[in-house]
């Protein structure tokens, strides 16, 4: 067989576990972060969840993780920002695992606002935990995926990237989404050749705080979103799950610097 080649199992269900698997998920202790990462964990991975603070939703989540198979899940804390707290939060996960194999950027906030008055200090705290935090995250772990042998990094990216989603003002939000997918194309290529797969999960409108207290603050917006969506709902974030075990997993061996779209048609329409 030519270098250029490859043979992979043709058992296809077997190519979706993640048995024996170390992820690390950012923002894992709510929200869409904790729907992938209970899905990798049914999927046979070790799973460690971070959030910024110990809340007892995500001590329980954890505990929920740990009765469901999986004791030595892990909740660690971590502002994703911050460069010593990324480092603190590798060197802590490698003292228990000889190495991450996949690692999910999935932490993010928006702040809403007006461009022609937005705060600079909104502007710098939006990109610092979406973009930057993204870039840490991914460079400190990719660094030991070099070394290795590899993985598959999920950025949670958004639809927000490639449209304007109006009548929300969140000009700020959609441009850090639209750096997070490019810097996943760029971090594709240049660590394909450490068999490292880098992927972008773009999701739509899901169910969780974020989205809820723009919903409940703004009916209107609210009403314009569901009119505008295909399939006429919000989604529950467990409606991820699949696609993120199907990207950490062998099933996708192939992919790498995708951007796959979970909308209910948003972008569609
Ligand atoms: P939530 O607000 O429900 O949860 C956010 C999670 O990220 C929490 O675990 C939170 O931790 C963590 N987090 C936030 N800021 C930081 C930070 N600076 N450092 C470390 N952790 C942090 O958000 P969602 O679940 O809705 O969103 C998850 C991701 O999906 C985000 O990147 C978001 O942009 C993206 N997304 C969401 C959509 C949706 O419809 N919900 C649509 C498109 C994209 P803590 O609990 O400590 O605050």
């Amino acid at each position: 067989m030519q270098h250029w080649e490859r043979n992979i199992a043709t058992d296809v269900m077997s190519r979706f576990r993640l048995d024996g698997r170390n992820a690390v998920v950012t923002g894992g202790s709510r929200g869409i972060g904790q729907a992938i990462a209970r899905g990798l964990a049914q999927a046979g991975a070790r799973v460690v969840i971070t959030c910024r603070e110990e809340t007892p939703d995500a001590l329980s989540f954890l505990n929920e993780l740990k009765q469901a198979g999986h004791p030595e899940s892990r909740l660690l804390i971590c502002e994703v920002s911050d460069p010593s707290d990324v480092k603190r939060l590798v060197d802590d996960v490698l003292l228990d695992w000889d190495r991450v194999h996949i690692l999910v950027n999935n932490a993010g906030i928006n702040i809403l606002g007006a461009a022609e008055n937005y705060d600079l200090e909104d502007f710098d705290r939006v990109l610092d935990v979406n973009l930057r935090g993204v870039f840490l995250c991914s460079q400190l772990f990719g660094r030991q995926m070099i070394q290795n042998g590899g993985g598959s990094i999920i950025n949670i990216g958004s639809m927000s990237a490639e449209i304007v989603n109006r009548p929300a003002k969140h000009a700020v939000y959609n441009a850090s989404k639209a750096a997070v997918h490019m810097l996943s194309k760029c971090l594709a290529v240049e660590w394909a050749p450490h068999e490292i797969r880098v992927n972008v999960i773009a999701p739509g409108f899901h169910a969780t705080d974020m989205v809820r207290e723009v919903m409940s603050a703004d009916p209107a917006t609210a009403r314009t979103w569901i009119d505008n969506i295909a399939q006429k709902r919000i989604a529950d974030p467990n409606e991820l799950a699949g696609l993120a075990v199907f990207l950490a997993s062998d099933a996708s061996s192939y992919m790498t610097g995708a951007v796959l779209m979970s909308d209910g048609g948003y972008t569609l329409l």
